[in-house]
């Protein structure tokens, strides 16, 4: 089968011809139909200080996916052949400290698909069973594909109190417009987001931000949202500090700020007066929460309230993989998915 392969600890991918992998009796084997590519591929490509300290090549890479299951392990009982899919890409221990208090999410001993072990750019993948998720009749494998940034988003947002809020949004990448129409789907009053790059904003537009403003007028619009007190919901998704300088600063006292974001590297904070005298609550989030955070994302695009096909411009073959890789890094696109 084809695969996009890290070969060794360097930049660059391989694309080569690979053995169908192996499955357990607890996994299944999954034909691989749509695969949405991110900003760690693009790390994992390069060969970044975190991939050297991460990764142990050789792996297939790649993590966001769905497809069609074609092969089931002997112990797996609600997964069967055909069934359209797609699946959380952390793998965590199912007796663990953490999966069993409802923590999974945050297991130390997390293995992740593309990652630690091998992943979704290849026609095939072996999963454990227990982590695929089944996509609704009229889901496409598209969407499908994109459901683990997809669910960054709604773990970010739906784990703050949206209904009436005023929501900012700082960051318009693909997480951060996801974030923006979910929040507007769960009823925000305002949604205010900042980027700036242009295209990036209409990007927000489109997925229904009522304003997207470079990051030097949002003090304004967001002053002008709530009488002056602040956001009551900031969604950092930019990883830059100015953005998480902002996102502490145009928080209304009290309010809450969930970062998804993640800095390049360590980042002065003053806590002080930017958290601790405003009585702000500060959320850290990682990945999906397993398995609420996927089972409302089903639920909201069961109701059709959202809608995240506008954030995805390019469909490529495997074989432009580093057309992908090229693309990601420039912020001219939204989301790029490959097809198999
Ligand atoms: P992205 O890089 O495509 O988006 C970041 C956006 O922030 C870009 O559009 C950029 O123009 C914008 N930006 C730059 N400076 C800004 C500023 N001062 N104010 C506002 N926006 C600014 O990334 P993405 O794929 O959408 O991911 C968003 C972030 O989430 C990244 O930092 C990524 O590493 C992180 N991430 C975290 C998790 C997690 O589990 N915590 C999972 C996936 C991704
Ligand atoms: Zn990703």
């Amino acid at each position: 089968m084809r695969a996009l392969v890290k070969r060794t600890a360097g930049p660059g991918f391989e694309l080569a011809d690979v053995a169908v992998p192996e499955i357990r009796d607890d996994e299944v084997l999954i034909k691989v139909r749509n695969a949405g590519v991110c900003g760690t591929d693009v790390h994992i490509y390069e060969w970044d200080a975190w991939a050297a300290g991460r990764c142990r090549p050789p792996f297939t890479v790649g993590h966001e996916f769905a497809g069609e299951v074609v092969k089931v392990g002997s112990l797996v009982t609600d997964v069967t052949l055909g069934d359209r899919v797609t699946a959380e890409g952390h793998i965590v221990p199912p007796l663990s400290y953490f999966s069993r208090t409802g923590q999974a999410h945050v297991d130390p001993a997390t293995k992740i698909i593309g990652v630690d072990r091998d992943g979704c750019f290849a026609d095939f993948i072996a999963m454990p069973a227990s982590n695929v998720w089944h996509l609704d009749d009229d889901i496409s494998f598209e969407i499908g594909g994109i459901h683990d940034p997809m669910g960054n988003a709604f773990h970010t947002a739906l784990t703050a109190n949206i209904p009436g809020s005023v929501v900012l949004v700082t960051g318009c990448g693909p997480i951060g417009c996801f974030a923006v129409g979910i929040a507007k789907a769960a009823g925000a009053s305002r949604v205010i987001a900042t980027d700036p790059n242009p295209r990036r904003r209409a990007l927000a537009i489109a997925m229904g931000a009522h304003e997207a403003v470079a990051p030097e007028d949002a003090p304004a619009a967001v002053h002008n949202a709530s009488r002056g007190l602040g956001a009551d919901v900031v969604l950092e998704m930019s990883g830059v500090p100015a953005a998480v300088h902002q996102a502490f600063a145009l928080a209304r006292p009290a309010g809450r700020v969930q970062m998804l974001g993640i800095p390049a590297k360590p980042m002065d904070v003053d806590f002080a007066t930017e958290i601790i005298f405003k009585g702000l609550t500060v959320y850290g989030v990682v990945g999906r929460r397993m398995y609420d955070t996927w089972l409302q994302m089903t639920q909201f695009l069961r109701s059709g309230a959202f809608d995240p096909t506008p954030v995805i411009t390019h469909r490529l073959p495997l074989e432009a993989f580093v057309e992908a890789m090229h693309l990601i890094k420039s912020g001219e696109a939204g989301k790029v998915v490959f097809e198999l």
